[in-house]
């Protein structure tokens, strides 16, 4: 079977599932995961389940960028900003949602962030914008921000983050430092969070 055919049995599964947005059911067709994953790991592309990616880090299972994706409710042209590019599968994911050039990510590792780099614009999503550093500061030039979501665990949304976002803007992220829970934020008019919590969920933890 071929990697197309295997991404969308995949879809298939997931849409059964969870109710997907069209948006997001599309951008799960499309973007090629295999690309993303090491060479080794192909195989395993189409398993919804977290891979290993190197730099003790892993790509997020499919539903759960698929989840995520819902969650923010983006529309084209949105500006976003990922906290974790990791490999750049979930940033192609969201690129897809609202086009390439308004996607911000930053990662923690310069090899993680070269590699994404290359594989973005290897897969067509080169106008994506990577940064290596501490996502804690988020990405103040590109500021402010429809939305932005952390791809690891913190105990809270970094102040800097939210302060990026704009009001009426929409923050998402695995909040807690043992049990994490997935937590949505939508940025009132005065600065305040009014949070819903979408279930328990794994990542590994924001440095
Ligand atoms: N969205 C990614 C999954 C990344 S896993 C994908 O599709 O592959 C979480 C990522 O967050 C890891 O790559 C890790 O290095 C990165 N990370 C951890 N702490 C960070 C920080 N303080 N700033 C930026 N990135 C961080």
């Amino acid at each position: 079977m071929s990697f197309e055919q295997r991404r969308n049995e995949l879809v298939d599964r997931l849409v059964a599932r969870e109710n997907l947005d069209p948006a997001t059911e599309a951008a799960m067709r499309t973007v090629p995961r295999h690309e993303f994953v090491p060479e080794g790991k192909r195989n395993a592309a189409y398993a919804d389940r977290p891979l290993p990616i190197g730099e003790g880090q892993t790509i997020s299972a499919p539903h759960m960028v698929a989840i995520m994706t819902d969650l923010l409710a983006l529309d084209p042209g949105d500006e976003v900003l990922e906290i974790g590019t990791g490999c750049g599968y979930h940033a192609a994911v969201t690129a897809e949602v609202v086009g390439p050039e308004h996607v911000y990510s930053v990662e923690f590792h310069d090899e993680l962030a070269e590699r994404a780099r290359e594989t973005l614009a290897r897969t067509g999503y080169g106008e994506v914008s990577v940064l290596a550093g501490d996502g804690r500061a988020g990405w103040p030039e590109h500021a402010p921000y429809d939305a932005a979501y952390l791809t690891c665990a913190a105990s809270n949304f970094p102040p800097a983050v939210v302060d990026q976002v704009r009001a009426g803007g929409v923050l998402l992220g695995p909040l807690g430092d043992g049990r994490q829970v997935l937590v949505r934020a939508l940025k009132g008019e005065d600065g305040s969070l009014e949070r819903d919590r979408h279930g328990h969920v794994r990542f590994v933890p924001l440095k």
